[in-house]
């Protein structure tokens, strides 16, 4: 049976469309979310599954399932990045071309895959070749934040934060390496406990010059040594 989008399904998508551009990305923040109907859904969604919503331990989980997936989806909210940034001037000059900073900076990431609205996380480096301006070491692991806080694939989570950095930046080249757990591939589909998926962005420098790519790769390898 196909169903019709009610006038209030119509008005919403209208809404989201207005943010999202042409290439897909977002060009404004997300309206706001209603909870009350957010929670009313996935109240039906358990019913559904003929799930004992009278338990005790079931009847608030609407209400909490709502919340955190809101908060999930967070990311959603920012859409000025470059707000969130600070921007120091680098310490070589931009015409010495002797002189090439590597700035390298690591964390872990945690987010929801867009497939199956379950957890993957792991652990992301990020490198970079300055040309004018670095970036303040805190903020790197913030853009990664921004875009976790999504629905995801590994991939899009490694460009989006390799295109916001290069938008911010302009560096010379830029390389983003993610290696992470897929709570889909373990707790359903193959079910495979120990699967890891590892993705390698790179661009500018990174590609076009092979001694900047094996020095990024190799502190990418030094990290796996140390686990
Ligand atoms: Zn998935």
């Amino acid at each position: 049976m196909k169903s019709t989008p009610s006038p209030g399904d119509a008005a919403l998508t209208k809404e989201v469309e207005a943010v999202i551009d042409d290439r897909g990305l977002l060009a404004g923040p997300r309206p706001s979310v209603d909870r009350e109907k957010l929670q009313h859904h996935l109240r039906e969604a358990l019913r559904l599954l003929h799930v004992d919503l009278d338990s005790e331990n079931v009847m608030d989980t609407p209400r909490r399932w709502a919340e955190s997936l809101v908060t999930m989806t967070s990311g959603y909210d920012y859409t000025d990045v470059k707000k969130l940034t600070t921007l120091f001037r680098q310490a070589c000059s931009v015409t010495d071309d002797s002189c090439q900073n590597l700035v390298v900076i690591g964390g872990t990431y945690k987010t929801l895959c867009a497939h199956h609205i379950l957890p993957f996380f792991g652990h992301f480096i990020i490198g970079y070749i300055p040309e004018r301006m670095i970036i303040g070491a805190s903020k790197i692991p913030r853009i990664v934040e921004v875009h976790m806080r999504r629905l995801q694939s590994q991939e899009h989570l490694a460009h989006d934060v390799a295109d916001t950095i290069e938008k911010i930046l302009e560096p010379r080249g830029i390389a983003v390496w993610m290696g992470g757990v897929h709570m889909c591939m373990v707790m359903r589909g193959v079910e495979q406990e120990s699967s890891f998926m590892e993705t390698n962005v790179l661009r500018g420098n990174f590609l076009s010059d092979e001694r900047t790519r094996q020095e990024f790769m190799s502190i990418v390898n030094r990290r796996g040594e140390r686990q």
